[in-house]
Protein backbone atom coordinates (compact mmCIF):
# COMPACT_ATOMS: atom_id res chain seq x y z
CA UNK A 1 0.00 0.00 0.00
CA UNK A 2 1.15 3.26 -0.95
CA UNK A 3 2.16 5.46 2.28
CA UNK A 4 0.14 8.62 2.83
CA UNK A 5 3.50 9.88 4.05
CA UNK A 6 4.50 10.64 0.71
CA UNK A 7 7.92 11.41 -0.22
CA UNK A 8 7.34 14.87 -0.86
CA UNK A 9 6.33 15.11 2.64
CA UNK A 10 9.11 13.45 4.42
CA UNK A 11 11.07 15.71 2.14
CA UNK A 12 9.62 19.00 3.41
CA UNK A 13 8.99 20.11 0.17
CA UNK A 14 6.81 22.04 2.65
CA UNK A 15 9.03 24.77 1.75
CA UNK A 16 6.49 24.89 -0.32
CA UNK A 17 5.80 27.54 1.72
CA UNK A 18 8.35 30.33 2.40
CA UNK A 19 10.81 28.72 4.86
CA UNK A 20 13.23 30.88 6.01
CA UNK A 21 16.09 29.88 8.13
CA UNK A 22 16.54 31.91 11.25
CA UNK A 23 18.93 29.66 13.15
CA UNK A 24 22.08 28.20 11.51
CA UNK A 25 21.65 25.07 13.89
CA UNK A 26 23.00 21.58 12.96
CA UNK A 27 21.18 18.53 13.20
CA UNK A 28 23.36 15.85 14.39
CA UNK A 29 21.63 12.56 13.09
CA UNK A 30 23.73 10.07 14.55
CA UNK A 31 23.60 10.67 18.43
CA UNK A 32 24.75 7.64 21.00
CA UNK A 33 23.35 9.39 24.42
CA UNK A 34 20.72 8.15 25.66
CA UNK A 35 17.68 10.04 25.90
CA UNK A 36 14.85 11.10 28.74
CA UNK A 37 17.40 9.79 30.80
CA UNK A 38 20.42 11.33 29.59
CA UNK A 39 23.14 12.97 31.88
CA UNK A 40 22.53 16.67 32.66
CA UNK A 41 25.12 17.77 29.66
CA UNK A 42 24.25 15.46 27.48
CA UNK A 43 21.45 17.29 25.67
CA UNK A 44 24.30 20.54 25.03
CA UNK A 45 23.36 20.56 21.22
CA UNK A 46 19.78 20.35 21.62
CA UNK A 47 20.01 22.79 24.37
CA UNK A 48 22.22 25.45 21.79
CA UNK A 49 19.82 25.07 19.23
CA UNK A 50 16.44 25.79 21.23
CA UNK A 51 18.13 28.80 22.27
CA UNK A 52 19.69 29.93 19.55
CA UNK A 53 16.24 29.42 17.55
CA UNK A 54 14.54 31.09 20.04
CA UNK A 55 16.43 34.16 20.03
CA UNK A 56 16.44 34.36 16.34
CA UNK A 57 12.67 33.89 16.71
CA UNK A 58 11.93 36.72 19.06
CA UNK A 59 13.92 39.15 16.54
CA UNK A 60 11.95 38.05 13.87
CA UNK A 61 8.15 38.22 15.91
CA UNK A 62 8.87 40.98 18.10
CA UNK A 63 9.29 44.03 15.82
CA UNK A 64 5.28 42.30 14.02
CA UNK A 65 3.66 42.70 17.31
CA UNK A 66 0.97 45.24 18.40
CA UNK A 67 2.17 47.24 21.23
CA UNK A 68 -0.16 45.78 23.78
CA UNK A 69 1.27 42.18 22.79
CA UNK A 70 5.13 43.33 22.96
CA UNK A 71 4.10 44.24 26.60
CA UNK A 72 3.93 41.10 26.97
CA UNK A 73 6.57 39.81 25.26
CA UNK A 74 8.99 41.88 26.84
CA UNK A 75 8.29 41.16 30.40
CA UNK A 76 8.21 37.67 30.29
CA UNK A 77 11.12 35.48 31.21
CA UNK A 78 12.00 32.68 28.53
CA UNK A 79 14.02 29.38 29.90
CA UNK A 80 15.40 26.73 28.24
CA UNK A 81 15.20 23.88 30.61
CA UNK A 82 18.25 21.76 29.96
CA UNK A 83 16.71 18.49 31.76
CA UNK A 84 15.53 15.21 30.76
CA UNK A 85 11.57 16.19 30.79
CA UNK A 86 9.86 16.77 27.48
CA UNK A 87 7.37 19.66 26.87
CA UNK A 88 6.78 23.21 26.83
CA UNK A 89 4.89 25.70 28.96
CA UNK A 90 3.71 28.82 29.69
CA UNK A 91 3.56 29.61 33.14
CA UNK A 92 3.04 32.96 35.72
CA UNK A 93 5.60 32.69 38.83
CA UNK A 94 6.23 34.78 41.92
CA UNK A 95 4.55 37.69 39.37
CA UNK A 96 6.63 36.88 36.40
CA UNK A 97 5.60 35.79 33.17
CA UNK A 98 7.53 32.60 31.96
CA UNK A 99 8.18 30.66 28.92
CA UNK A 100 10.03 27.29 29.45
CA UNK A 101 11.20 24.88 26.65
CA UNK A 102 13.09 21.94 27.27
CA UNK A 103 15.97 20.41 25.72
CA UNK A 104 14.54 16.77 25.66
CA UNK A 105 11.74 18.35 23.89
CA UNK A 106 14.09 19.27 21.10
CA UNK A 107 15.79 16.23 21.03
CA UNK A 108 12.67 14.49 20.58
CA UNK A 109 11.53 16.32 17.35
CA UNK A 110 15.32 15.37 16.41
CA UNK A 111 14.45 11.35 16.63
CA UNK A 112 11.53 11.79 15.28
CA UNK A 113 12.41 13.39 12.23
CA UNK A 114 14.87 10.51 11.79
CA UNK A 115 12.10 8.02 12.09
CA UNK A 116 9.73 9.67 9.71
CA UNK A 117 12.78 9.81 7.42
CA UNK A 118 13.69 5.75 8.38
CA UNK A 119 9.68 4.50 7.34
CA UNK A 120 8.64 6.97 4.89
CA UNK A 121 12.33 8.15 2.63
CA UNK A 122 14.53 4.67 3.32
CA UNK A 123 11.24 2.85 3.11
CA UNK A 124 11.57 0.57 6.65
CA UNK A 125 7.41 0.35 6.46
CA UNK A 126 6.43 -0.74 10.28
CA UNK A 127 9.69 0.70 11.70
CA UNK A 128 7.36 3.72 12.90
CA UNK A 129 4.97 1.82 14.60
CA UNK A 130 7.48 -0.60 16.45
CA UNK A 131 9.37 2.36 17.68
CA UNK A 132 7.53 4.28 18.98
CA UNK A 133 5.86 1.69 20.70
CA UNK A 134 9.17 1.24 22.04
CA UNK A 135 9.83 5.05 22.87
CA UNK A 136 6.00 4.85 25.00
CA UNK A 137 7.32 1.64 27.29
CA UNK A 138 10.23 3.97 27.61
CA UNK A 139 8.87 7.13 28.66
CA UNK A 140 5.71 5.44 31.03
CA UNK A 141 8.98 3.41 32.91
CA UNK A 142 10.99 6.36 33.13
CA UNK A 143 7.97 8.20 34.32
CA UNK A 144 7.35 5.60 36.99
CA UNK A 145 11.59 6.11 38.09
CA UNK A 146 10.94 9.65 38.57
CA UNK A 147 7.71 8.87 40.71
CA UNK A 148 9.89 6.79 42.72
CA UNK A 149 13.28 8.41 42.55
CA UNK A 150 14.71 5.78 41.30
CA UNK A 151 18.11 5.92 38.38
CA UNK A 152 16.46 6.12 34.88
CA UNK A 153 17.38 3.68 32.24
CA UNK A 154 18.37 4.62 28.81
CA UNK A 155 15.97 5.01 25.76
CA UNK A 156 17.67 4.34 22.55
CA UNK A 157 17.22 6.95 19.46
CA UNK A 158 15.55 5.81 16.14
CA UNK A 159 19.17 4.79 14.20
CA UNK A 160 20.59 3.00 17.71
CA UNK A 161 16.96 1.02 17.96
CA UNK A 162 17.29 0.39 14.13
CA UNK A 163 20.88 -1.49 14.03
CA UNK A 164 19.96 -2.95 17.28
CA UNK A 165 16.98 -4.84 16.78
CA UNK A 166 15.87 -7.43 14.27
CA UNK A 167 12.25 -5.70 13.53
CA UNK A 168 11.12 -3.61 10.72
CA UNK A 169 13.50 -0.81 11.06
CA UNK A 170 16.47 -2.64 9.31
CA UNK A 171 19.93 -2.01 9.39
CA UNK A 172 21.15 1.28 8.69
CA UNK A 173 24.33 2.97 8.33
CA UNK A 174 25.10 6.81 7.72
CA UNK A 175 25.44 6.74 4.12
CA UNK A 176 21.88 5.94 4.02
CA UNK A 177 20.54 9.52 5.75
CA UNK A 178 23.19 10.90 3.49
CA UNK A 179 22.27 10.07 0.25
CA UNK A 180 19.08 11.88 0.58
CA UNK A 181 19.27 15.31 -1.08
CA UNK A 182 19.46 18.00 1.46
CA UNK A 183 18.63 15.45 4.17
CA UNK A 184 20.43 17.62 7.00
CA UNK A 185 19.19 20.97 5.74
CA UNK A 186 15.57 20.07 5.60
CA UNK A 187 15.58 18.51 9.09
CA UNK A 188 17.42 21.51 10.36
CA UNK A 189 14.63 23.90 9.36
CA UNK A 190 11.72 21.13 10.44
CA UNK A 191 13.26 21.46 13.59
CA UNK A 192 13.85 25.52 13.83
CA UNK A 193 9.88 25.51 12.95
CA UNK A 194 9.08 23.27 15.73
CA UNK A 195 10.88 24.99 18.17
CA UNK A 196 9.14 28.47 16.64
CA UNK A 197 5.84 26.78 16.85
CA UNK A 198 6.38 25.90 20.72
CA UNK A 199 7.54 29.81 21.00
CA UNK A 200 4.39 31.07 19.47
CA UNK A 201 2.00 28.45 21.14
CA UNK A 202 3.48 29.82 24.43
CA UNK A 203 3.63 33.41 23.74
CA UNK A 204 -0.09 32.95 22.76
CA UNK A 205 -0.99 31.85 25.94
CA UNK A 206 0.54 35.06 27.60
CA UNK A 207 -1.26 37.41 25.20
CA UNK A 208 -4.56 35.72 25.02
CA UNK A 209 -4.75 35.88 28.65
CA UNK A 210 -5.09 32.16 29.46
CA UNK A 211 -1.73 32.22 31.86
CA UNK A 212 -3.36 34.21 34.51
CA UNK A 213 -6.71 32.72 34.14
CA UNK A 214 -5.81 28.94 34.92
CA UNK A 215 -4.07 30.23 38.46
CA UNK A 216 -6.92 28.15 39.91
CA UNK A 217 -6.22 24.90 38.22
CA UNK A 218 -9.14 23.29 40.17
CA UNK A 219 -11.01 25.76 37.95
CA UNK A 220 -9.92 24.75 34.91
CA UNK A 221 -12.63 22.73 33.11
CA UNK A 222 -11.91 20.79 30.07
CA UNK A 223 -13.75 22.44 27.51
CA UNK A 224 -12.19 25.80 27.99
CA UNK A 225 -8.72 24.21 28.21
CA UNK A 226 -9.00 22.42 24.92
CA UNK A 227 -10.28 25.84 23.69
CA UNK A 228 -7.14 27.61 24.70
CA UNK A 229 -4.80 24.90 23.18
CA UNK A 230 -6.59 25.56 20.00
CA UNK A 231 -6.55 29.24 20.14
CA UNK A 232 -2.70 29.24 21.04
CA UNK A 233 -2.06 27.34 18.17
CA UNK A 234 -3.88 29.42 15.74
CA UNK A 235 -2.11 32.61 17.06
CA UNK A 236 1.17 30.49 16.65
CA UNK A 237 -0.03 30.55 12.98
CA UNK A 238 -0.79 34.25 12.49
CA UNK A 239 1.73 35.47 14.50
CA UNK A 240 4.57 33.67 11.94
CA UNK A 241 2.66 34.44 8.94
CA UNK A 242 2.52 37.96 10.01
CA UNK A 243 6.15 37.58 10.11
CA UNK A 244 6.63 36.22 6.64
CA UNK A 245 7.43 32.92 8.89
CA UNK A 246 5.32 29.47 7.83
CA UNK A 247 4.67 26.88 10.42
CA UNK A 248 4.08 24.49 8.02
CA UNK A 249 7.60 22.18 7.95
CA UNK A 250 7.40 22.04 11.75
CA UNK A 251 6.77 18.03 10.90
CA UNK A 252 8.43 16.82 14.17
CA UNK A 253 5.66 18.69 16.34
CA UNK A 254 2.95 17.39 14.16
CA UNK A 255 4.47 14.11 14.44
CA UNK A 256 4.78 14.52 18.18
CA UNK A 257 1.29 15.90 19.13
CA UNK A 258 0.02 13.39 16.25
CA UNK A 259 1.70 10.40 19.08
CA UNK A 260 1.58 12.29 22.02
CA UNK A 261 -0.94 15.02 22.34
CA UNK A 262 -4.39 13.09 21.86
CA UNK A 263 -4.86 10.55 18.86
CA UNK A 264 -7.08 8.53 20.13
CA UNK A 265 -11.29 9.30 20.74
CA UNK A 266 -10.39 8.21 24.23
CA UNK A 267 -7.29 10.11 24.85
CA UNK A 268 -9.42 13.07 23.44
CA UNK A 269 -11.84 12.68 26.18
CA UNK A 270 -9.44 12.79 28.71
CA UNK A 271 -6.53 15.35 27.70
CA UNK A 272 -6.62 19.09 27.91
CA UNK A 273 -5.14 19.35 24.56
CA UNK A 274 -7.69 18.79 21.57
CA UNK A 275 -7.28 15.68 19.29
CA UNK A 276 -3.86 15.87 17.94
CA UNK A 277 -5.21 15.12 14.61
CA UNK A 278 -7.86 18.41 14.90
CA UNK A 279 -4.42 20.87 15.78
CA UNK A 280 -2.64 19.88 12.99
CA UNK A 281 -5.37 20.52 10.64
CA UNK A 282 -6.07 23.58 12.02
CA UNK A 283 -2.38 24.74 11.15
CA UNK A 284 -3.41 24.00 7.85
CA UNK A 285 -6.91 25.47 8.21
CA UNK A 286 -5.57 28.31 9.24
CA UNK A 287 -2.55 29.18 6.85
CA UNK A 288 -5.11 28.56 3.51
CA UNK A 289 -7.68 31.15 5.34
CA UNK A 290 -5.05 33.52 5.84
CA UNK A 291 -3.99 33.46 2.71
CA UNK A 292 -7.81 33.20 1.28
CA UNK A 293 -8.62 36.19 3.14
CA UNK A 294 -5.22 38.43 1.91
CA UNK A 295 -3.76 36.79 -1.00
CA UNK A 296 -1.50 40.11 -1.32
CA UNK A 297 -0.09 38.66 2.25
CA UNK A 298 1.59 36.21 0.08
CA UNK A 299 5.40 37.13 -0.75
CA UNK A 300 7.23 33.69 -1.90
CA UNK A 301 8.31 32.99 -5.28
CA UNK A 302 5.39 30.62 -6.33
CA UNK A 303 2.37 31.95 -7.67
CA UNK A 304 -0.55 32.36 -5.44
CA UNK A 305 -2.61 29.18 -7.62
CA UNK A 306 0.21 27.29 -6.34
CA UNK A 307 1.03 28.24 -3.49
CA UNK A 308 -2.80 27.31 -2.45
CA UNK A 309 -3.04 24.08 -4.97
CA UNK A 310 0.49 22.90 -3.06
CA UNK A 311 -1.39 23.44 0.80
CA UNK A 312 -4.34 22.28 -0.04
CA UNK A 313 -2.41 18.97 -1.45
CA UNK A 314 -0.30 19.13 1.91
CA UNK A 315 -3.08 18.95 4.00
CA UNK A 316 -4.87 15.83 2.50
CA UNK A 317 -1.73 14.12 2.51
CA UNK A 318 -1.41 14.81 6.35
CA UNK A 319 -5.10 13.96 7.01
CA UNK A 320 -4.29 10.51 5.40
CA UNK A 321 -0.82 10.28 7.18
CA UNK A 322 -2.88 11.14 10.66
CA UNK A 323 -5.99 8.86 10.28
CA UNK A 324 -3.59 6.08 9.63
CA UNK A 325 -1.56 6.45 12.63
CA UNK A 326 -4.89 6.79 14.64
CA UNK A 327 -6.17 3.39 13.41
CA UNK A 328 -3.03 2.52 15.44
CA UNK A 329 -5.45 2.36 18.33
ZN1 LIG B 1 -0.80 25.00 25.27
Amino acid sequence: MHSPFSRKLAHNSFCILSCQFIAAITSVFVVTMPGLAAEPGSLESHHKSARLVLANARKMIEPTLSPEELTIARSIVYRINGGPGIGAFAAYKDGRRLIVISAGMVQMFDWLYDLATIEFELSRKGCFQEYISYLEDGMIRNQKAIVNGLPLSPVKNPFTFANDTDGQCGRLTTADFIAIPDFGLNKAKAIEASIVFLYLHELGHHVLDHVLETKDRNARDLTKSRDQEDKADRYAVVTALGANYSLVPATPWYLYIAIFGGNSIEAENSASHPLGIRRILSVYDETIDYYDRDPQAWRGELSYQDLLAGLNEQRSQVRALLQSLDERH
